[in-house]
């Protein structure tokens, strides 16, 4: 049994037990330090509970549903109805329940002691759980991120991503707010499991991204069926007697009212969560858009509190909290140096087709590098869509960037099936420094989609 007994003193307590902190507990008990963590609602945190595990399972449901036309072209006879979202929602939330077992297991293995409820900094080397008060030499705040409902008049009628996992039945209409990960991913799942779906966006898709591969996903989902109204300015959203209505201005000036039922879902970024952690008496400053502020080392403005993963808004990405977390406990732990590297950050949109990207965009490399960028583009149709009308056939854009002068590669880019898949590897060649001379010696495997990026001239 982990020793409970609140006059223990730790080595470290860390707040949350999302991935960045079981990471960063797991790592440091691996080394030998007394370890306790807090965990206010369930373990796992966004992306075992409410993030990347539940959607890629919705994404899985609704590609099968597409592979269904795709087999019907190849010629099996489709004899399956819709789907059934209580099955669905079952074994999705069973998948969810058992990772949150499994993660609650581990820590235990790894001696780590679990204090279930609201962790806040109370003193100098003291957090407060409940009743109890933990000593700790060193505090590590993981403490996550919570979906930002955008200031629009009536937005309380919008669900956020943590709503829609509560949602009992398949909304028949569906619209959402926002042109970013979150709600491209749920627009694109719930359009593929058979919900009109609309996206109403006020700029761009995936503005940070891209743009030559955010305007080809964009025509690839139109073809496809989802509604995409943009750019549009959200006036209000309001209650209706069957759901939620949505009322918008396109760029002409013409006003749209769109109901829907209850999934009217707002999906405009995430905040930092730091309210109620004591952080403004002990003396830990935040940034201009309620980040907490930490050095290289992770270390706030507060000697012995670090702070790692999305409340540090620093790339809100599971695998860079688990990644941040772990070389923290390293360096605290085990005397190692390494600090993270934020550079060529690979990252997939679990939209469908997916869009998987490393390093920089071609508009980002061109203001860096002007006048000393090369793009390498390919477009193509697949031979999976062979026999699939043009209407519905998922067109892939690969697109390589490289610096002209070192012929190093910057950027490597993809929409199409795969994308994160495929994009994993080259994130390890970019890694290792790789030019475009590497990618061209490199033998294609044929006949993938991946072989594009190394036949690209
Ligand atoms: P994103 O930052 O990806 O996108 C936010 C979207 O909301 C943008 O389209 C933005 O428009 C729009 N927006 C912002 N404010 C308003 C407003 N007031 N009115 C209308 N639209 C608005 O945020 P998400 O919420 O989708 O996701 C949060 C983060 O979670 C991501 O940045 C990512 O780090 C992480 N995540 C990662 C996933 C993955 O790895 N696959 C999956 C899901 C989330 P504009 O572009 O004009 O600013």
């Amino acid at each position: 049994m982990n020793e409970k007994d609140a006059n223990t003193e730790w080595d470290l307590v860390v707040i949350g037990a999302g991935s960045g902190g079981l990471a960063t507990s797991k790592r440091a008990a691996g080394h030998g330090a007394k370890v306790a963590i807090i965990e206010s609602s369930r373990t796992g945190g966004t992306c075992v509970i409410r993030g990347c595990i539940p959607k890629k399972l919705m994404v899985y449901a609704s590609q099968l549903g597409q592979a269904r036309e795709l087999a019907a072209d190849y010629g099996w006879r489709d004899q399956l109805g819709g789907i059934d979202w209580t099955r669905l929602k079952t074994f999705r939330d069973n998948v969810v329940s058992n990772l949150e077992a499994m993660h609650l297991r581990n820590l235990e293995k790894a001696g780590v002691t679990y204090f279930a409820g609201h962790g806040s900094i109370e003193g100098p080397g003291e957090v407060r759980v409940g009743d109890t008060v933990l000593k700790a030499s060193t505090i590590v705040i993981a403490s996550g991120a919570t979906p930002t409902m955008a200031p629009i008049p009536g937005i309380e009628h919008c669900i956020s991503s943590d709503g829609f996992w509560e949602l009992e039945d398949q909304p028949k209409r569906a619209i959402l707010i926002g042109g970013g990960y979150i709600a491209l991913e749920l627009a694109c799942a719930l359009q593929g499991l058979g919900t009109e779906t609309h996206l109403l966006v006020r700029s761009k898709l995936l503005s940070s991204f891209d743009q030559d591969i955010a305007e080809h996903l964009e025509a690839t989902l139109i073809k496809t069926g989802l509604t995409i109204h943009r750019p549009v300015q959200i006036n209000e959203v309001s209650k209706t007697e069957t759901g939620t209505a949505v009322s918008f201005t396109d760029s002409d000036g013409n006003v749209t009212r769109l109901e829907a039922d209850e999934a009217a879902l707002v999906a405009t970024g995430r905040h930092p969560n730091t309210e109620n952690l004591g952080l403004g008496s002990a003396g830990v400053e935040l940034g201009s858009r309620g980040e907490i502020k930490v050095s290289s080392n992770d270390e706030t403005s507060c000697a012995g509190i670090y702070a790692v993963g999305d409340v540090t808004l620093r790339s809100m990405l599971t695998p860079v909290a688990i990644k941040s977390g772990r070389l923290l406990a390293d360096r605290l732990y085990k005397g190692t140096e390494t600090t993270m590297e934020y550079d060529n950050i690979p990252t997939a949109v679990f939209s469908q087709p997916p869009v998987g990207v490393v390093g920089l965009s071609e508009e980002a490399a061109r203001a860096k590098y002007p006048d000393a960028v090369k793009v390498y583009r390919s477009e193509f149709g697949g031979l999976l869509f062979s026999p699939t009308p043009k209407e519905r056939t998922m067109r892939c854009l690969m697109k390589l960037v490289v610096h002209q002068d070192t012929d190093k590669v910057l950027g490597c880019h993809m929409v199409g099936p795969d994308a994160a898949e495929i994009i994993q590897g080259f994130a390890a060649a970019m890694q290792a420094g790789a030019t475009k001379a590497d990618f061209d010696r490199t033998i294609a495997i044929h006949p993938s989609s991946a072989e594009e990026f190394v036949l690209m001239s």
